[in-house]
């Protein structure tokens, strides 16, 4: 069936939905993007992903689309257009086009910025499989700019990351700079010590997870203790557990490091519990 996608104040079949070559988006990467989980056609921490967005669109003097105020209702109209119940929903807004190439940015007077939105179908999205036996990552060199705190599209390094992990085996991996694990390629990347969790501070080195925030929240309202500091992959690989969190993952366990079985080679506790306190609050939160 063919998706109802939105781009710049429509509605349209997917096939018919059409951007400019001349996108900055396109020719530049020259834009950022959003993804918000739906979990029984409600969204997951809607107001967190609309925050990070005009911080990312500030943050490059990049204009909001006139349609900012109404980006909650165009979500929910896509969920309902898509009758999407378990998914994502995917925003992207480039620079737009003035109809040419060039490296200084167009008038912001006269070029408008792209919006565009489409849904991803995920039945079961909450019940994913991996997350009862865990993934393996393994560890890569972080060669990305020195913004990761702004969410762009230049996804081209992370995407590599993943084959890198895939050809070796194993599911994702995390990327490591000066010795200390930065985040994983799509998500942040945490270990365990009996009851500490220890995760990277928040930086321009790493993004500002929306799903990180609400996991360390939740685990400080749990009596867990949080320690936000760099650690090493060698740290990592000694650690009672490890799990990542992002917006389409939640909280998924880690099993394996480099080869390494943490534990006993399965999800362990704390992280089974916070992905299930995650979910179940989330879902209570959902808009
Ligand atoms: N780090 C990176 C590099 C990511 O791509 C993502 C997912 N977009 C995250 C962390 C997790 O962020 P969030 O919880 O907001 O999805």
């Amino acid at each position: 069936m063919s998706r109802t996608v939105y781009v710049n104040g429509d509605y349209l079949p997917e096939t018919e939905a059409k951007v400019s070559i001349f996108d900055r988006g396109f020719l530049m990467a020259d834009a950022v993007y959003e993804v918000t989980s739906v979990l029984d056609g409600r969204l997951i921490d809607f107001p967190g992903h609309l925050a990070r967005l005009e911080r990312s669109l500030s943050e490059l003097d990049m204009k909001k689309p006139a349609a900012f105020d109404e980006l909650l209702e165009i979500h929910r109209e896509l969920v309902r257009r898509n009758d999407l119940g378990d998914g994502m929903i995917y925003l992207q807004i480039t620079r737009g086009s003035d109809g040419d190439r060039d490296f200084v940015f167009p008038d912001p007077e006269t070029t408008e910025p792209t919006l565009v939105l489409f849904t991803q179908s995920k039945p079961g999205l909450a019940d994913h499989p991996a997350a009862k036996r865990g993934i393996k990552v393994i560890g890569i060199e972080d060669i990305r700019w020195g913004r990761r705190d702004i969410k762009t599209v230049q996804l081209l390094y992370p995407s590599m990351g993943k084959m890198i992990a895939k050809r070796a085996g194993a599911d994702d991996a995390w990327m490591v700079e000066d010795g200390f694990v930065t985040e994983g390629t799509s998500n942040n990347a945490y270990i365990v010590r009996g009851n500490t969790i220890v995760t990277r501070q928040l930086s321009t080195d790493i993004l500002h997870g929306i799903t990180r925030a609400a996991v360390l929240r939740m685990a400080r309202e749990a009596q867990m203790q949080v320690e936000e500091r760099p650690f090493t992959l060698e740290e990592a690989r000694a650690a009672d557990e490890a799990f990542v969190t992002s917006a389409s993952a939640f909280v998924m366990p880690v099993v394996e490091i480099d080869g390494v079985a943490l534990g006993d080679g399965t999800p362990g506790p704390v992280a089974t519990r916070l992905r299930e306190i995650y979910i179940e609050e989330s879902r209570k939160a959902a808009i």
